[in-house]
Protein backbone atom coordinates (compact mmCIF):
# COMPACT_ATOMS: atom_id res chain seq x y z
CA UNK A 1 0.00 0.00 0.00
CA UNK A 2 1.13 3.79 -0.67
CA UNK A 3 -0.23 4.88 2.44
CA UNK A 4 -0.73 2.92 5.50
CA UNK A 5 -4.61 1.92 5.82
CA UNK A 6 -5.36 4.59 8.68
CA UNK A 7 -4.18 7.56 6.83
CA UNK A 8 -6.67 6.67 3.20
CA UNK A 9 -9.52 6.22 5.54
CA UNK A 10 -8.93 8.81 7.51
CA UNK A 11 -8.61 11.04 4.68
CA UNK A 12 -11.80 9.00 2.79
CA UNK A 13 -13.67 9.46 5.76
CA UNK A 14 -13.03 13.09 6.01
CA UNK A 15 -13.40 14.24 2.65
CA UNK A 16 -17.55 12.34 2.47
CA UNK A 17 -18.62 13.88 5.78
CA UNK A 18 -17.31 17.35 4.05
CA UNK A 19 -19.91 16.14 0.83
CA UNK A 20 -22.41 14.63 2.79
CA UNK A 21 -22.21 18.66 4.63
CA UNK A 22 -22.52 20.00 0.97
CA UNK A 23 -18.64 21.51 1.62
CA UNK A 24 -17.08 22.22 -1.82
CA UNK A 25 -13.81 23.95 -0.03
CA UNK A 26 -11.77 22.35 2.58
CA UNK A 27 -8.22 22.01 4.00
CA UNK A 28 -6.78 18.88 3.45
CA UNK A 29 -3.44 19.92 5.16
CA UNK A 30 -2.34 22.27 7.93
CA UNK A 31 0.87 23.22 7.09
CA UNK A 32 1.91 25.09 10.24
CA UNK A 33 5.11 26.70 10.71
CA UNK A 34 5.56 27.21 14.59
CA UNK A 35 8.80 29.15 13.89
CA UNK A 36 10.82 31.20 11.94
CA UNK A 37 14.07 29.95 13.59
CA UNK A 38 16.38 27.60 11.49
CA UNK A 39 20.23 26.07 12.02
CA UNK A 40 20.22 26.11 8.23
CA UNK A 41 20.34 29.38 5.67
CA UNK A 42 19.12 27.04 2.45
CA UNK A 43 19.72 28.46 -1.02
CA UNK A 44 15.98 29.10 -2.53
CA UNK A 45 14.57 29.25 0.94
CA UNK A 46 12.98 32.67 1.95
CA UNK A 47 14.63 35.16 4.01
CA UNK A 48 11.45 35.24 6.78
CA UNK A 49 12.41 31.04 7.16
CA UNK A 50 15.87 30.96 8.52
CA UNK A 51 16.14 34.71 10.18
CA UNK A 52 13.29 34.32 12.63
CA UNK A 53 14.26 34.55 16.89
CA UNK A 54 13.14 31.93 18.60
CA UNK A 55 11.26 34.13 20.91
CA UNK A 56 8.99 34.85 18.06
CA UNK A 57 7.84 31.45 17.77
CA UNK A 58 4.12 30.55 18.07
CA UNK A 59 2.73 29.56 21.64
CA UNK A 60 1.83 25.54 21.31
CA UNK A 61 -1.97 26.74 22.57
CA UNK A 62 -1.79 28.68 19.38
CA UNK A 63 -0.58 26.17 17.43
CA UNK A 64 -3.03 23.40 18.69
CA UNK A 65 -6.15 26.19 17.89
CA UNK A 66 -5.04 26.48 14.40
CA UNK A 67 -5.22 22.38 14.05
CA UNK A 68 -8.57 23.10 15.73
CA UNK A 69 -10.08 25.61 13.28
CA UNK A 70 -8.89 24.46 9.86
CA UNK A 71 -9.64 20.87 10.99
CA UNK A 72 -7.58 19.26 8.37
CA UNK A 73 -6.61 15.21 8.87
CA UNK A 74 -2.76 16.16 8.03
CA UNK A 75 -0.52 18.28 9.49
CA UNK A 76 2.59 19.16 8.16
CA UNK A 77 5.08 20.42 10.89
CA UNK A 78 7.19 22.82 9.08
CA UNK A 79 8.76 26.61 9.82
CA UNK A 80 11.98 27.20 10.23
CA UNK A 81 13.28 23.73 11.49
CA UNK A 82 10.61 22.52 13.49
CA UNK A 83 12.87 19.77 15.36
CA UNK A 84 14.17 23.25 17.26
CA UNK A 85 10.29 24.28 18.50
CA UNK A 86 11.56 23.65 22.58
CA UNK A 87 7.74 22.36 22.58
CA UNK A 88 7.88 19.82 20.13
CA UNK A 89 6.85 16.86 22.16
CA UNK A 90 3.81 18.68 23.55
CA UNK A 91 2.65 19.83 20.07
CA UNK A 92 3.13 16.35 18.39
CA UNK A 93 1.28 14.45 21.52
CA UNK A 94 -1.88 17.08 20.99
CA UNK A 95 -1.78 16.33 17.06
CA UNK A 96 -2.50 12.93 17.86
CA UNK A 97 -4.96 13.19 20.53
CA UNK A 98 -7.06 15.13 17.79
CA UNK A 99 -6.34 12.14 15.83
CA UNK A 100 -4.41 13.53 13.05
CA UNK A 101 -1.54 12.82 10.94
CA UNK A 102 1.69 14.63 11.13
CA UNK A 103 5.14 15.27 9.14
CA UNK A 104 7.59 16.30 10.41
CA UNK A 105 9.30 18.23 7.91
CA UNK A 106 12.86 18.19 8.67
CA UNK A 107 16.44 18.58 7.67
CA UNK A 108 17.38 15.48 9.92
CA UNK A 109 20.08 17.24 11.46
CA UNK A 110 18.47 17.26 15.27
CA UNK A 111 16.84 13.86 15.21
CA UNK A 112 18.86 12.33 17.27
CA UNK A 113 19.34 14.99 20.20
CA UNK A 114 15.85 16.72 19.69
CA UNK A 115 13.59 13.68 18.58
CA UNK A 116 14.25 10.22 19.31
CA UNK A 117 14.56 9.88 22.99
CA UNK A 118 11.94 12.70 23.33
CA UNK A 119 9.29 11.74 20.76
CA UNK A 120 8.50 7.80 20.15
CA UNK A 121 7.29 6.59 17.18
CA UNK A 122 3.79 6.34 16.46
CA UNK A 123 1.38 5.44 13.89
CA UNK A 124 0.28 9.05 13.35
CA UNK A 125 3.27 10.26 12.71
CA UNK A 126 5.92 10.47 9.85
CA UNK A 127 9.08 11.68 9.49
CA UNK A 128 9.55 13.60 6.59
CA UNK A 129 13.04 14.46 5.22
CA UNK A 130 14.75 17.26 3.17
CA UNK A 131 17.10 16.00 0.83
CA UNK A 132 17.55 17.74 -2.68
CA UNK A 133 20.11 15.64 -4.35
CA UNK A 134 23.26 13.46 -3.83
CA UNK A 135 25.97 14.36 -1.60
CA UNK A 136 27.31 17.46 -3.67
CA UNK A 137 24.00 19.29 -5.04
CA UNK A 138 22.10 18.42 -1.23
CA UNK A 139 24.85 20.39 0.68
CA UNK A 140 25.15 22.99 -1.98
CA UNK A 141 21.36 23.88 -1.51
CA UNK A 142 22.21 23.71 2.24
CA UNK A 143 24.79 25.91 2.02
CA UNK A 144 27.27 23.60 4.51
CA UNK A 145 29.17 20.71 3.85
CA UNK A 146 28.05 17.09 5.83
CA UNK A 147 24.78 17.78 5.63
CA UNK A 148 23.65 15.16 3.50
CA UNK A 149 25.88 12.81 5.39
CA UNK A 150 24.36 13.26 8.39
CA UNK A 151 20.76 13.23 6.84
CA UNK A 152 21.67 9.77 5.44
CA UNK A 153 22.82 8.49 8.99
CA UNK A 154 19.66 10.32 10.82
CA UNK A 155 17.29 8.69 8.27
CA UNK A 156 18.91 5.43 8.98
CA UNK A 157 18.72 5.31 12.50
CA UNK A 158 14.98 6.66 12.25
CA UNK A 159 13.95 3.81 10.08
CA UNK A 160 15.95 1.31 12.65
CA UNK A 161 14.38 2.59 15.89
CA UNK A 162 10.82 2.55 13.99
CA UNK A 163 9.72 5.34 12.76
CA UNK A 164 7.76 5.96 9.74
CA UNK A 165 10.38 8.28 7.32
CA UNK A 166 9.86 9.59 3.63
CA UNK A 167 11.64 12.41 2.10
CA UNK A 168 10.82 15.31 0.14
CA UNK A 169 12.57 16.72 -2.64
CA UNK A 170 12.47 19.69 -4.50
CA UNK A 171 13.50 19.93 -8.51
CA UNK A 172 15.57 22.68 -9.25
CA UNK A 173 17.28 24.22 -12.82
CA UNK A 174 20.32 22.56 -12.15
CA UNK A 175 18.88 19.14 -10.90
CA UNK A 176 19.57 16.38 -13.39
CA UNK A 177 17.42 13.89 -13.56
CA UNK A 178 20.51 11.29 -13.45
CA UNK A 179 20.82 12.53 -10.23
CA UNK A 180 17.47 12.32 -9.28
CA UNK A 181 17.32 8.66 -10.36
CA UNK A 182 20.23 7.99 -8.10
CA UNK A 183 18.62 9.28 -5.04
CA UNK A 184 15.16 7.39 -5.70
CA UNK A 185 17.68 4.29 -5.28
CA UNK A 186 19.52 5.46 -2.39
CA UNK A 187 16.63 5.84 -0.30
CA UNK A 188 14.80 3.22 -1.73
CA UNK A 189 17.84 0.93 -0.35
CA UNK A 190 17.57 2.65 3.16
CA UNK A 191 13.85 1.60 3.40
CA UNK A 192 12.20 4.85 3.23
CA UNK A 193 8.38 4.43 3.25
CA UNK A 194 7.66 7.08 1.14
CA UNK A 195 9.25 9.87 -1.21
CA UNK A 196 7.68 13.54 -2.63
CA UNK A 197 9.50 15.12 -5.68
CA UNK A 198 7.87 18.53 -6.57
CA UNK A 199 8.94 21.60 -8.73
CA UNK A 200 10.93 24.25 -7.33
CA UNK A 201 8.49 27.36 -6.94
CA UNK A 202 10.01 30.98 -7.00
CA UNK A 203 9.06 32.30 -3.82
CA UNK A 204 8.50 36.08 -4.11
CA UNK A 205 11.81 36.69 -1.99
CA UNK A 206 14.28 34.62 -3.25
CA UNK A 207 16.69 36.12 -5.08
CA UNK A 208 18.72 33.12 -7.08
CA UNK A 209 17.09 32.17 -10.39
CA UNK A 210 16.98 27.99 -9.27
CA UNK A 211 13.73 28.01 -10.23
CA UNK A 212 12.10 25.87 -13.29
CA UNK A 213 10.01 27.66 -15.87
CA UNK A 214 7.11 25.46 -16.87
CA UNK A 215 8.65 24.25 -20.08
CA UNK A 216 11.27 22.62 -17.64
CA UNK A 217 8.85 21.37 -15.28
CA UNK A 218 7.20 19.48 -18.25
CA UNK A 219 10.22 17.86 -19.10
CA UNK A 220 11.60 16.73 -15.86
CA UNK A 221 8.79 15.46 -14.64
CA UNK A 222 8.38 13.14 -17.46
CA UNK A 223 10.74 11.42 -15.79
CA UNK A 224 10.12 11.77 -12.62
CA UNK A 225 6.23 10.22 -14.01
CA UNK A 226 8.19 7.12 -15.25
CA UNK A 227 10.22 7.04 -12.02
CA UNK A 228 7.23 6.76 -10.10
CA UNK A 229 6.39 3.25 -11.30
CA UNK A 230 9.73 1.81 -9.75
CA UNK A 231 9.64 3.81 -7.00
CA UNK A 232 7.41 4.31 -3.76
CA UNK A 233 6.77 8.23 -4.79
CA UNK A 234 3.99 9.84 -2.70
CA UNK A 235 2.59 11.92 -5.71
CA UNK A 236 -0.66 10.73 -7.28
CA UNK A 237 -0.05 9.40 -10.93
CA UNK A 238 -2.46 12.62 -12.04
CA UNK A 239 -0.60 15.25 -10.38
CA UNK A 240 2.60 13.48 -11.57
CA UNK A 241 0.74 13.99 -15.01
CA UNK A 242 -0.05 17.76 -14.73
CA UNK A 243 3.48 17.93 -13.41
CA UNK A 244 4.86 16.93 -16.90
CA UNK A 245 2.14 18.92 -18.42
CA UNK A 246 0.13 15.80 -19.63
CA UNK A 247 -3.21 17.53 -18.08
CA UNK A 248 -4.39 20.53 -16.81
CA UNK A 249 -6.29 21.60 -13.63
CA UNK A 250 -7.41 24.51 -11.67
CA UNK A 251 -5.59 25.34 -8.70
CA UNK A 252 -7.06 24.15 -5.33
CA UNK A 253 -5.29 26.96 -2.89
CA UNK A 254 -7.47 26.19 0.17
CA UNK A 255 -6.46 22.51 0.40
CA UNK A 256 -3.14 23.54 1.73
CA UNK A 257 -3.64 26.41 4.29
CA UNK A 258 -0.92 27.51 6.50
CA UNK A 259 -0.12 29.16 9.81
CA UNK A 260 2.76 31.24 10.76
CA UNK A 261 4.01 33.43 13.41
CA UNK A 262 2.87 36.15 11.68
CA UNK A 263 -0.69 35.25 11.23
CA UNK A 264 -2.52 32.72 8.41
CA UNK A 265 -1.17 33.01 4.80
CA UNK A 266 -2.90 34.52 2.03
CA UNK A 267 -3.84 33.43 -0.04
CA UNK A 268 -1.65 30.15 -0.48
CA UNK A 269 1.05 28.59 0.90
CA UNK A 270 3.08 30.15 -1.50
CA UNK A 271 2.11 33.76 -1.87
CA UNK A 272 1.59 35.64 1.37
CA UNK A 273 0.54 38.85 0.03
CA UNK A 274 -1.11 39.10 3.74
CA UNK A 275 -1.23 37.34 7.10
CA UNK A 276 -4.33 37.32 9.00
CA UNK A 277 -4.71 36.31 12.69
CA UNK A 278 -8.07 34.98 12.95
CA UNK A 279 -9.20 32.05 11.25
CA UNK A 280 -12.37 32.88 9.95
CA UNK A 281 -11.52 36.01 8.57
CA UNK A 282 -8.57 34.38 6.54
CA UNK A 283 -10.96 31.61 5.09
CA UNK A 284 -13.92 34.05 4.23
CA UNK A 285 -12.23 37.10 3.11
CA UNK A 286 -10.03 34.97 0.77
CA UNK A 287 -11.11 35.29 -3.07
CA UNK A 288 -10.81 31.29 -4.02
CA UNK A 289 -12.09 31.20 -6.93
CA UNK A 290 -9.58 34.25 -8.29
CA UNK A 291 -6.87 32.02 -7.17
CA UNK A 292 -8.61 28.73 -8.71
CA UNK A 293 -8.00 30.05 -11.95
CA UNK A 294 -4.39 30.78 -11.99
CA UNK A 295 -4.77 33.94 -13.43
CA UNK A 296 -2.59 35.74 -11.42
CA UNK A 297 1.38 36.26 -12.55
CA UNK A 298 2.49 35.03 -9.67
CA UNK A 299 0.82 31.42 -10.53
CA UNK A 300 2.39 31.21 -14.05
CA UNK A 301 5.20 29.32 -13.03
CA UNK A 302 3.20 27.29 -10.20
CA UNK A 303 2.38 23.48 -10.32
CA UNK A 304 3.06 22.95 -6.95
CA UNK A 305 1.56 19.75 -5.23
CA UNK A 306 -0.05 21.79 -1.97
CA UNK A 307 -1.93 23.56 -5.00
CA UNK A 308 -2.94 20.68 -7.27
CA UNK A 309 -2.72 17.52 -5.41
CA UNK A 310 -6.00 18.26 -4.28
CA UNK A 311 -7.33 19.44 -7.91
CA UNK A 312 -6.24 15.79 -9.24
CA UNK A 313 -8.55 14.25 -6.47
CA UNK A 314 -11.13 16.61 -6.90
CA UNK A 315 -11.48 15.71 -11.05
CA UNK A 316 -11.07 11.72 -9.98
CA UNK A 317 -15.53 11.99 -9.28
CA UNK A 318 -15.23 12.56 -13.47
CA UNK A 319 -13.41 10.15 -14.91
CA UNK A 320 -14.14 6.36 -13.77
CA UNK A 321 -10.63 5.50 -15.39
CA UNK A 322 -8.55 7.45 -13.06
CA UNK A 323 -10.59 6.49 -10.12
CA UNK A 324 -9.75 2.87 -10.68
CA UNK A 325 -6.39 3.71 -11.73
CA UNK A 326 -6.14 6.26 -8.53
CA UNK A 327 -7.13 2.95 -6.49
CA UNK A 328 -4.73 1.08 -7.61
CA UNK A 329 -1.66 3.21 -7.06
CA UNK A 330 -2.46 3.36 -3.57
CA UNK A 331 -3.54 -0.13 -2.68
CA UNK A 332 -1.33 -1.62 -5.27
CA UNK A 333 1.61 0.36 -5.34
S1 LIG B 1 -1.27 28.32 -8.70
FE1 LIG B 1 0.35 28.11 -7.13
S2 LIG B 1 0.85 30.22 -6.56
FE2 LIG B 1 -1.18 30.28 -7.58
S3 LIG B 1 -2.69 30.09 -5.92
FE3 LIG B 1 -2.26 28.02 -6.70
S4 LIG B 1 -0.65 27.24 -5.31
FE4 LIG B 1 -0.69 29.48 -5.08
Amino acid sequence: MRFPIHITTDQVTYQIRKAMAGETRYPLVLMLEPLYTCNLACVGCSIERHTGKLADRLPLEACLKAADECGAPTVSLCGGEPTLYPELPELIAGIIDRRRHIYLCTNALLLDTKVFDRIPPHKRLTVNVHLDGMRETHDMVCDRKGVFDKAIEMIRQAKARGYHVTTNTTVFKETSLEEIEQLCKLVKSLGVDGLLVSPGYHYESVKENIFLTQQEIHRKFKRVLELSKEYPMQSTPMYLEFAAGLREYSCSPWSTVTFTPKGWKKPCYLIGEEYIPDWKTFWNSTDWEYWESRQDDKCQNCKMHSGFEASAVRELRKSPKDMLRMAAWNFLG
